[in-house]
């Protein structure tokens, strides 16, 4: 067990066998991410429990805001806090990086090197690094409504594929058809052929904002091909999140064309390995939409009425 910050600790199983230990440490508040939770209790101890797998495949970014949260708030009311996995290398290390960039504000670099100076063996596996620098790109907030969030969950998601039977629900964005709300000061692209309502603008996946070049570059899925120097109007097409109408199309196959679905205008393609941008980026995986098979309508805000009729 290993004090990295006054009152926070790091550890393996080890740290947890022992409860004196643990007592001797003044240690009220345990955060275990492992595969199996710790089968005691202590009155007055908190404890979070994170049930992951140390494979870079592990969705840990996820859980970042509530661990962080959880560390965070036990420090507030004066405990002292252990954050420990199996072997006190990968998982908690991850964890306390995260803490570490979202309070003493350092980079994934720096927080990184910092426990790494303390604890020589400390590494993470490179999926972690990956979902790391993620949430540095989202400034340490894990925003599930950021068009970074959303990749990253769709590349979850192709992991598995294509075992799936189902996509989640959750996946798709909602047919603009269907949903009057949230539609003010978003823009909403129609037909080109049939004015049919097909996205709106918070679904576009910008892979020229914000990320950076690593942002994207998990080692395995999708290579950055390109460094990302060039601006938004080399991008002839629009990569977007899948949307509720898309649904049939996408399922058991690993790529295709998607059509309007009501005209049956081809609109674009998409591949679940990843397609290359116009501008170069590779992008995994690509529901991408030509820009010159959709217009762009702005929706202005409708006083004294909550109905914006839709065609
Ligand atoms: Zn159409
Ligand atoms: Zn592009």
């Amino acid at each position: 067990m290993l004090q990295v910050r006054p009152g926070l600790y790091l550890g393996g199983a080890e740290a947890v066998a022992e409860l004196g230990r643990l007592r001797e440490a003044g240690i009220t508040a345990l955060l275990t991410v492992d595969t199996e939770e710790p089968d005691f209790q202590v009155e007055g101890v908190w404890k979070l429990f994170v049930r992951a797998l140390d494979k870079p495949e592990t969705d840990l970014l996820s859980h970042l805001g509530r661990c962080v949260d959880f560390i965070g708030q036990a420090r507030a009311e004066g405990r002292a806090v252990l954050v420990h996995c199996h072997a006190g290398v990968s998982r908690s290390v991850a964890v306390l990086t995260a803490f570490l960039m979202k309070t003493d504000q350092l980079t994934f670099d720096k927080a990184y090197e910092n426990l790494q100076t303390m604890k020589p063996e400390a590494k993470m596996n490179e999926g972690f690094e990956w979902q790391l620098k993620l949430y540095q790109a989202m400034g340490c907030e894990v925003d599930t409504s950021s068009a970074i969030y959303k990749q990253y969950r769709l590349q979850k998601v192709t992991e598995k594929y294509p075992e799936l039977q189902n996509l989640p629900q959750e996946l798709f964005a909602v047919d603009p058809t269907t949903v009057l709300q949230g539609l003010k000061d978003e823009v909403l692209y129609k037909c080109r052929k049939c004015r049919r309502s097909l996205f709106r603008s918070s679904s576009i996946l910008d892979h020229n904002e914000g990320s950076g070049p690593v942002a994207f570059a998990h080692k395995r899925l999708a290579p950055s091909l390109m460094p990302v120097t060039g601006s938004r109007a080399q991008c002839t097409s629009y990569f977007i999140e899948p949307v509720q109408w898309m649904e049939p199309a996408l399922l058991g196959v690993m790529d295709g064309q998607l059509l309007c679905p009501k005209c049956s205008a081809k609109l674009g393609s998409f591949n679940w390995y990843g397609e290359q941008c116009s501008c170069g980026r590779w992008i995994t995986p690509a529901f991408q939409i030509h820009k010159n098979r959709v217009d762009e309508m702005k929706m202005l805000p409708v006083l004294g009425s909550q109905t914006i009729k839709l065609t």
